[in-house]
């Protein structure tokens, strides 16, 4: 993207001093200052980055390289970093909710006046069904087969990473800006519709559903998030797409995709070492390879692998909900989702990570765990169906392992979690339960740990 995005504004009839990867300094700080050097510029000009860490050096800049250096908010957002620190301020707790309405508010978007459009802020209990026979047909993907440039890329990829985990073939995701407009067009036609009724349901083979496949695009800057919430809208008005598909959509950009952001950069870089529930253990190999005989870790780790995508519930509810009721080291867990997915950069990664999935923040990105058992993934998707392990087993060599994990997850976190109201029904269930059964989770949970280590589940 960046290479076809240089030799747009080279056709343009501007200057650009473009360096690829096979041919770059050992910092970007090392590059501007090769770049001030070559071309005897005095001044540098640049969008703030995605990451605490560059922005934290881009700030000594001035010093370091001895020219001014302006650094301006990045517009690809509808809220800057100073907005959301004065939204959070003097707030006792912050909630998504809040911050959304906030927003709808502030945008006009699916507005009325004062109210939102429909009467209704939020129509998440119409977006729960799971994978099952009424589905509708999945419409054809658009594809974007490589041209010369992208060649030269995935044969410098090709090169350089041959040994990383993943497949790079076929590889057909926009990288143009007309590209990302199609993209766009096919969804709103022909996905958004669905979107709603289906956003929460998984099935085998079925990488993409409904789901817009639009994360990397906005995140790279191919689309602005104003035009694809825009666009939403527009369908909703002209009637060919339902409010709760559009309402469902555009709150996981406007209020999800800001709110995600404005946690990042309030709480860094305390946040990124924070774990509250002390999850250490080592990451299993099958995050790397997709081998696990989980049908649906093995379905949502090859779309991650195949196609550097899974859509948000195989992310929270299949592998960041493993991680989490296993107690995996919630540093490699992060690293993991960095590394995997297309649309990854810090800023949106990591408080998902470490917030929404691990729970590593004391609660300050979600008001409970996103932890469930079997059950949960059996009413969403048709995976069990397929899997060597009994969902409806707590314990032996057949019974699903998120079973007992999630018991022992409750029971080993009781301390931090019990008084915790939304989690005031399991933990009902768990005391109706005696020594005994608390005793069988208990040698479960360490039987599957046993089995993690030793590459047998
Ligand atoms: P759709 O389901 O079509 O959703 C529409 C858009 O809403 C997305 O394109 C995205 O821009 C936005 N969105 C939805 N949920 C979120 C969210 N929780 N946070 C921010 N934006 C959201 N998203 C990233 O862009 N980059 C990441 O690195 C990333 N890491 C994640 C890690 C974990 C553990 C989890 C649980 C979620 C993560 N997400 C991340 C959020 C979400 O899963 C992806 O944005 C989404 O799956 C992308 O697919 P899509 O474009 O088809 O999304
Ligand atoms: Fe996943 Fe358990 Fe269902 Fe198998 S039985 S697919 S491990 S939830």
């Amino acid at each position: 993207a960046m290479r076809h995005f240089a030799k747009r504004l080279q056709k343009a009839g501007m200057k650009v001093r473009y360096r690829t990867l096979d041919n770059t300094a050992a910092s970007l700080e090392a590059e501007v200052a090769l770049a001030l050097q070559a071309t005897g510029l005095g001044a540098v000009l640049l969008t703030e980055p995605g990451e605490w860490r560059l922005l934290d050096a881009m700030t000594n800049w001035q010093e370091r390289l001895q020219v001014p250096v302006t650094i301006l908010d990045d517009d690809h957002f509808f809220v800057s970093r100073q907005q959301f620190s004065r939204w959070a301020e003097g707030r006792k707790a912050w909630r998504m909710e809040h911050f959304y309405r906030a927003q709808r508010h502030a945008t006009g978007i699916l507005m009325a006046g004062n109210e939102p459009v429909g009467g209704k802020w939020n129509y998440d209990h119409d977006n729960r069904q799971g994978f099952n026979d009424t589905v509708p047909p999945r419409p054809t993907l658009p594809t974007c087969p490589p041209d010369t440039i992208t060649e030269a890329v995935l044969a410098l990829v090709e090169s350089r990473f041959a040994d990383h985990m993943g497949t790079l073939r076929p590889f057909d995701f926009p990288v143009t800006r007309a590209q990302a407009e199609a993209e766009l067009a096919h969804f709103i036609a022909y996905r958004l519709p669905h979107f709603g009724n289906w956003q929460d349901a998984m099935a085998v083979g079925e990488d993409w559903l409904f789901h817009s496949r639009l994360s990397p695009l906005i995140n790279l800057g191919l689309l602005s998030p104003r035009e694809v919430c825009q666009a939403a809208e527009a369908a909703y008005h002209a009637g060919t797409a339902p409010l709760n598909a559009v309402e469902g959509f555009i709150r996981q950009i406007l209020g999800w995709r800001e709110y995600v952001r404005g946690v990042y950069w309030t709480q860094m870089p305390d946040y990124k070492s924070k774990n509250a529930l002390a999850s250490h253990r080592p990451l299993p190999d099958f995050y790397w390879t997709g081998k696990t005989r989980m049908r649906c870790m093995a379905e949502a780790l090859r779309n991650s692998l195949d196609n550097g995508y899974a859509h948000h519930i195989q992310r929270l509810m299949i592998t960041g909900n493993f991680a989490l009721i296993a107690g995996l080291s919630v540093k490699d867990i992060c690293n993991w989702y960095l590394a995997v997915y297309l649309d990854a950069y810090e800023w949106v990664e990591l408080p998902n990570t470490l917030g929404m999935v691990m729970h590593a923040d004391h609660g300050l990105m979600a008001s409970k765990p996103y932890a469930a058992s079997g059950k949960y993934i059996q009413r969403m998707s048709n995976y069990c169906e397929h899997c060597p392990f009994d969902v409806k087993q707590l314990t032996g060599a057949k019974a699903c392992p998120f079973n007992a994990f999630y018991w022992h997850f409750l029971l080993r976190n009781r301390a931090n979690l019990e008084n915790n109201p939304r989690m005031a029904m399991p933990y009902r269930t768990l005391a109706r339960w005696g020594a005994p059964k608390l005793e069988a989770i208990e040698q479960q949970a360490q039987s599957l740990w046993r089995r993690l280590d030793n590459g047998e589940l």
